[in-house]
């Protein structure tokens, strides 16, 4: 059966490890941005590392990759992108990458930054779709917007939301609190966003994780995905006094706003 296993590193990062099959000990490990926690991990539990695999240039996404590979030499996958030296196998939009088994299509994500992608399986091997989606999507939240327009990150993110509506979310933060605190300032009357938001702060409370999250979860209650909803659109005008002529510029208002939010 595969598993998949966080890693909790750097202030509030999700290094995530797949494993294939309990039977061998080969993993995959995303987004490795530091690499002590992630040897300790693989030694503790007599693992055996097979790849790395990345989803964008940031830091704490890659930092740990150089020390990483000193112990085990694997290939490095990730975005063709010269800001990201330490990737063997540079991926694209639309590539398939196999991995011992595990076929994972390469969706173009650029947004957050430009060279994003993120990774999505729907075989047999899990019961429910994967996607690990780096700082593209977040439950409850997105990343920031570094590059390109607000357009071109909508259309990233509506990628994203065109995935079936069990496939589970593996976003490499633990921000889930925050972005539900700002979501439910954005939309009060959403009762599925309240009902949320009191399970993730019992959760935090007793310093659990709160991923994975699905896509059909975050349809109904992340704001960045729903900037379709009228009151979302009110929202965004009447913080801006601004007119919004577009989802994609509702969605680029609200990602400005929450970059300052509360102040
Ligand atoms: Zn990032």
């Amino acid at each position: 059966m595969l598993t998949i296993t966080p890693i909790p590193a750097l202030d509030s990062n999700y290094f995530w490890v797949i494993q294939p099959t309990t039977d061998r000990p080969d993993v995959y490990v995303v987004d490795p941005g530091d690499a002590a926690p992630v040897i300790d991990f693989l030694i503790r539990n007599q693992l055996r590392l097979a790849a790395i695999i990345v989803t964008h240039r940031h830091h704490d996404h890659t930092d740990g990759i150089a020390d990483i590979l000193e112990c085990w030499p694997v290939p490095v996958y990730g975005p063709k992108s010269e800001r990201i030296p330490s990737v063997s196998h540079p991926l694209a939009d639309g590539d398939l990458l196999q991995l011992d088994g595990l076929e994972l299509h390469v969706i173009g994500v650029p947004g957050h930054t430009w060279e994003h992608i993120a990774y999505f399986y729907s075989g047999s091997q899990a019961p429910h779709p994967l996607l690990f989606c780096g700082d593209a999507l977040f439950a409850g939240g997105c990343g920031r917007r570094f590059d390109g327009t607000a357009e071109i990150m909508w259309d990233s993110l509506q990628k994203l939301a065109a995935l079936p509506d069990d496939t589970r979310i593996y976003c490499a933060h633990e921000y889930t609190l925050t972005n539900l605190e700002f979501a439910q300032a954005v939309e009060p009357d959403n009762t599925e966003l309240s009902h949320r938001l009191a399970q993730v702060k019992d959760l935090r409370a007793r310093n659990q994780i709160t991923l994975p999250s699905t896509i059909l979860l975050e349809k109904r209650t992340n704001p960045f995905l729903r900037c379709q909803q009228p009151g979302i659109k009110v929202f965004t005008e009447a913080t801006t006094r601004r007119q919004m002529n577009s989802d994609a510029e509702v969605f680029g208002a609200l990602r400005l706003i929450k970059d300052t939010w509360p102040n």
